[in-house]
C-alpha cells in the first residue's frame, strides 16, 4: 500500500496538518500511536476558541474533522522507517510495512521528569513546567521552581505576574552573585538545602521536603524537565538534530532524509498546542506543493 502522505501522530501537529492536506485532496493516512504530551492535563490553555478544553477533546474534534475530509486512522505506533529517493517505508508495531510518497513526523517529545519522589503523581496538574498553560490556574500559591540553572532563574522571576510568592529551590552553590541579586532584588527567595521528595496528596502538591527533612509549603511547583523526541523515528531515519535536541528542519519544514518533514514540538522548543498545529500546517503545505507532480489523488 502506498499513501501520499504518512503522518505519524496525532497531537495537534499532526491532525492540523491531516486537515489541510485531506482537504487539497491527498490520500493521507494518519497513525495514532496514543496519548499526546499534554494527556495528563484536564485542560488546554490559549487555544483559539477551544480555551479550557480537555486534551482529549481537542483531539477528538481534530479527528472527526479531518477524518469527514477523508483522512484515514490507523492506531498503531512506526517503529522504523527507511527513506530514499524513492519514498519512506515504514514499518508498523504489527509487523506490517507500507510505503508513503512523504512522511511526515507529528511524533512530540517526552518529557523526562526528575526522579524526585512526587514529581511523577502531580504531573500537569499541580507539579507543571509552563506559566502560560497553567500560571493562570495556579495564581496567588506559595510557587516552589525546582531548578539549577538558567531556566530555573528566568522561570523565577517571570511566575512573578501569577504569583508573589515564589521560592527557587536551586541546591547549594548553584547560583552566581549576579542570579542571587537579581533574584532578591526581584522579591524570589532562594533556598539552597538540597530537595528530596515533594509532599502530595492525590494530584495536589503541598509540600517541598529537603534532604534534612524541613520542608515549606509550596501548593504549585514549576520544573523544567529534560526532554527527547518521542519514539524511535527520527533515530531510525538517522535526522540531523538541533544543539538542543529537536529535529532540525528548514524553512519548509522539511529534515535532513529525503521525503522526510517534521512539525510540532518535536522541531522546536517553542512548545504550545497553537504552536504545534501552525507548524503542522506549514509542513502540509510544503508537502502539498512537493506533491504536485504526482497529480490529484482525492476520489470523493
Ligand atoms: C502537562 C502539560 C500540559 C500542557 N498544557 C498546554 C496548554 O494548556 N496549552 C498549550 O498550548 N500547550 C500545552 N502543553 C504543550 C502541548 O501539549 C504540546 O505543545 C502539544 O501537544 C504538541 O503537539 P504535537 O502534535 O507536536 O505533539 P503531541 O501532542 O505530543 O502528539 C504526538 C503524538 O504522536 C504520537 N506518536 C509518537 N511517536 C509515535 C509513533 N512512533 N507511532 C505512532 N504515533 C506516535 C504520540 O503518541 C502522540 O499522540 C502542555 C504540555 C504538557 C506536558
Amino acid at each position: 500500500m502506498t499513501v501520499d502522505v504518512l503522518i505519524v501522530g496525532a497531537g495537534p501537529a499532526g491532525l492540523t496538518a491531516a486537515l489541510v492536506l485531506a482537504r487539497a485532496g491527498r490520500d493521507v493516512l494518519v497513525l495514532d500511536g496514543g496519548p499526546g504530551r499534554n494527556a495528563p492535563a484536564a485542560h488546554s490553555h490559549n487555544v483559539f476558541t477551544r480555551e479550557g478544553a480537555s486534551p482529549t477533546e481537542l483531539r477528538r474534534i481534530g479527528r472527526t474533522q479531518a477524518e469527514s475530509y477523508g483522512a484515514r486512522f490507523l492506531e498503531q505506533e512506526a517503529v522504523r522507517a527507511e527513506a530514499d529517493e524513492d519514498g519512506v517505508r515504514v514499518q508498523l508495531a504489527d509487523g506490517s510495512e507500507m510505503k508513503t510518497r512523504r512522511l511526515l513526523l507529528a511524533t512530540g517529545v517526552e518529557d523526562l521528569l526528575p526522579e524526585i519522589p512526587g514529581v511523577a503523581e502531580a504531573w500537569g496538574e499541580t507539579v507543571v513546567h509552563c506559566p502560560y498553560c497553567h500560571g493562570f490556574e495556579l495564581r496567588e500559591r506559595p510557587t516552589a521552581v525546582l531548578d539549577a540553572g538558567e531556566k530555573g532563574v528566568h522561570l523565577s522571576g517571570l511566575l512573578l505576574g501569577w504569583t508573589d510568592h515564589v521560592t527557587l529551590c536551586c541546591g547549594p552553590d548553584r547560583l552566581s552573585g549576579d542570579e542571587r541579586q537579581r533574584l532578591t532584588g526581584l522579591g524570589v527567595d532562594i533556598d539552597e538545602r538540597p530537595v528530596a521528595a515533594l509532599g502530595v496528596e492525590g494530584r495536589d502538591v503541598r509540600t517541598v521536603v529537603f534532604e534534612d527533612d524541613s520542608q515549606i509549603d509550596a501548593t504549585a511547583v514549576y520544573i523544567q524537565p529534560d526532554q527527547r523526541p518521542r519514539g524511535p523515528l527520527p533515530d531510525a531515519l538517522g535526522l540531523e538534530h538541533t544543539e538542543l535536541g529537536h529535529v532540525r528542519v528548514d524553512e519548509f519544514m522539511r529534515t535532513s532524509a529525503p521525503g522526510v518533514s517534521a512539525c510540532g514540538d518535536v522541531t522546536s522548543p517553542m512548545q504550545a498546542v497553537q504552536i504545534a498545529a501552525s507548524s503542522g500546517f506549514t509542513a502540509a503545505a510544503f508537502l502539498n506543493n512537493d506533491l504536485i507532480d504526482q497529480g490529484r489523488t482525492y476520489t470523493g
